[in-house]
């Protein structure tokens, strides 16, 4: 278990990202969230409120986009298939992103890896029809209670009813809707839950979070992520996909190859400058205050993990 000394996740950055709430009010967000809660719970109530909208990807696929992590869905005879659940309180309007998508059930959900923003509405969608695929240790991190030490969190285990119906441990192939979709574990690198989902006949990855497009990552170190576990699965995503690829992030819009090469060189880049700061003898704090990720942060600092959290989580992997 690794304790840091900061903010991992900045709640005031989510907040101005996700629009939630005035400029004014995220000056003070200590009025609004107490620092115990972590930004859990702040999470929820922005997915809440957002907006869900769907975005073509290619062929039968699309993307539900504003609960949590990126929703992939597959339409077709068989029943719609989706890539990762959301967060509950947006049911409504992933209910509605779907039906926008056809009239068939959802009958199958995978999911990316277990973290709540892609694992909560496992529930509702289990209710409704769907079966639930994923990595066996997502499995056993749904059922019991689970504590992210970089969010000041401790999961609950979750109902029966959200617990994952089929797993494994390296790969495993579904056919649905004329499409194969390939699944393959990555070893740990944003938790060690990860898997790769791919459409192989549409040519399309979906890389839960070992990639998040633009945006610095979280990695959940108390569930065995690991900046060289990062670098490691962004490496197999990179030997997955050519030109043509079209790859959906765990967050970010869709992307391609060359984007994913500069989530790579930027992972490698902060890595080295951490890692050589922290063999000097430098403190966290006076690593973080060296500012390690200064030439990165206007890309890739604008989402909820800024250059100094990216700089604390890399810190202690290194
Ligand atoms: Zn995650």
């Amino acid at each position: 278990m690794t304790t840091l000394p900061t903010q991992p996740v900045s709640r005031r950055r989510f907040l101005v990202a996700s629009g939630l709430v005035s400029a004014a009010v995220c000056l003070r967000p200590g009025r609004l969230f107490a620092e115990a809660e972590g930004p859990v719970p702040s999470f929820r109530a922005a997915a809440a409120a957002a907006k869900i909208t769907v975005q073509p990807v290619r062929g039968k696929v699309s993307m539900v986009v504003g609960s949590g992590g990126n929703i992939g869905v597959l339409t077709g005879r068989d029943g719609k298939l989706l890539i990762d659940a959301g967060i509950t309180g947006s049911r409504p309007g992933i209910t509605a992103a779907l039906a926008s998508l056809g009239a068939e059930p959802v009958r199958h959900l995978v999911n990316t890896h277990w973290h709540f923003d892609h694992t909560d509405g496992n529930e509702w969608l289990h209710a409704v029809g769907a079966e639930i695929t994923a990595h066996e240790n997502t499995r056993k991190h749904l059922s019991e209670a689970t504590r992210v030490e970089g969010w000041k969190h401790t999961f609950p285990p979750s109902p029966a009813g959200a617990l994952p119906t089929t797993v494994f441990a390296q790969e495993h192939t579904l056919a649905l809707n004329g499409e194969k979709i390939a699944l393959k574990y990555y070893t740990p690198a944003h938790t060690d839950t990860d898997i790769a989902v791919r459409f192989t006949n549409t040519d399309i990855l979906q890389t839960g979070d070992t990639w998040w497009n633009g945006h610095y990552p979280f990695i959940d170190q108390s569930t065995g992520g690991s900046i060289d576990g990062m670098i490691r699965a962004t490496e197999v995503n990179l030997s997955k996909v050519g030109p043509d690829t079209l790859i959906i992030p765990g967050h970010g819009p869709v992307g391609k190859r060359n984007d994913l090469v500069e989530f790579r060189d930027m992972l490698v880049a902060v890595r080295a400058k951490v890692a050589v700061l922290k063999q000097q003898g430098r403190t966290l704090a006076e690593v973080v205050a060296a500012r390690p990720t200064a030439a990165h942060d206007a890309k890739w600092g604008g989402f909820v993990v800024d250059g100094s959290t990216f700089a604390s989580l890399v810190y202690a992997d290194v």
